[in-house]
């Protein structure tokens, strides 16, 4: 095992026979791992992941004052910026999913979010009318993308971008390619909880991928058993803050500006594409179960959906991948 470390550790490379990893840990703010399956020394490859992954948080941050996106946000309301083609697409991209989800997918949500946050920083919750305040200034009708001269602009002053609804979804399908083409078969990419399962472990099965119990951290709903499919979940327990015995999770509802409450405890989308099952699966959770059916059947993704009332509905096509074992819960395929 060899450990690289500076002032804190970045990252670790392991090798154990075939299997092969680097966990890295000062990227997109989360703790991710890539794990190969090769004969092939992989070293090079696992350290061009990591160089990828610091490079996208580098230019999408919103925190980062030197970013990209940063630049959007600054520039809202005055001027277009140059941007770089990858963050051009997932601005289009971006774009193409909130008109698919009408809008319950929109990286405009910035200046909500930040309301949330602060409140979350300060203990003191926003009023109804500081909400109804801020809800004109979150529209994707305001992000426009030149793909031609390689520009996006806000045109209010007061709108912002986030991407951390699908940056780590883009990120991992674009590991995945990197993976490919470097004639890696099997992988198991995991980006702050979206994973790629890419070909089949060592033995020749699929990857077993648990799915977590959204009431309980240590335990699980099922387990999926898969081959080159992402796997990415949504959900209310994964970030949190509690106010005088309320719950505020992270992922808003662009049309109240309030934390969504569509009766789902977490959603888990299930698709080749993990680009996609990223921005699906947060917009299923801000639009609840019933509404989301029409998006699956669109977008030709499986689910797995957790309602508060303790069932866990999931899609048909995953009665023979997906075997789950928690009493607590009524399971139905839908
Ligand atoms: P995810 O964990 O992929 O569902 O994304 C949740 C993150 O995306 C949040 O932490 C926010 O930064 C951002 N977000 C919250 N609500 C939305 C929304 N309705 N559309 C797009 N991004 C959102
Ligand atoms: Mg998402």
């Amino acid at each position: 095992m060899l450990i690289i470390s500076s002032f804190f550790i970045s990252f670790i490379l392991k090798k154990n026979d075939m299997t092969q990893s680097i966990e890295i840990y000062d990227a997109f703010d989360t703790y991710s791992e890539i794990t190969v399956i090769s004969d092939k020394d992989a070293e090079d490859i696992l350290i061009k992941c990591r160089d990828y992954l610091k490079e996208k948080d580098m230019r999408w941050s919103v925190t980062k004052p030197e970013s990209e996106i940063s630049a959007l946000n600054y520039n809202a309301g005055k001027c277009p910026v140059s941007l770089s083609p990858d963050t051009i697409d997932i601005l289009e991209k971006s774009l193409e999913y909130s008109s698919l989800t009408n809008g319950a997918f929109d990286i405009t949500i910035r200046p909500i979010c930040d309301i949330w946050d602060n409140a979350e920083k300060t203990g003191i919750i926003p009023t109804e009318n500081e909400i109804k305040t801020v809800l004109p200034d979150i529209g994707y009708k305001y992000l426009s993308v030149n793909p031609q001269k390689l520009s996006a602009e806000l045109k209010k002053s007061s709108a912002g971008v986030l991407l951390g609804a699908i940056a780590k979804g883009y990120a991992t399908d674009e590991i995945r390619d990197i993976l490919k083409k470097s004639d890696i078969d099997s992988a198991l990419i995991n980006l702050g909880g979206n994973i790629y399962a890419m070909g089949t472990q060592k033995n020749g099965t699929p990857w077993n991928i648990a799915i977590q119990d959204p009431k309980n951290s240590n335990g699980i709903l099922g387990t999926l058993h898969v081959s080159d499919k992402a796997i990415v979940t949504s959900g209310s327990y994964i970030r949190y803050f509690e106010n005088n015995g309320n719950i505020y999770h992270h992922i808003i509802d662009p049309k109240s500006g309030y934390p969504a409450k569509s009766g789902l405890l977490s959603v888990t989308i299930i698709s080749s594409d993990a680009t996609l099952a990223d921005a699906i699966s947060t917009s299923c959770f801000v639009m609840g179960f019933y509404e989301s059916l029409a998006l699956l059947d669109k977008t030709n993704v499986s689910g797995i959906f957790v309602t508060d009332d303790k069932k866990v509905y999931y899609s048909d096509n995953l009665e023979n991948s997906f075997s789950h074992n928690n009493p607590e819960y009524q399971y139905i395929l839908f």
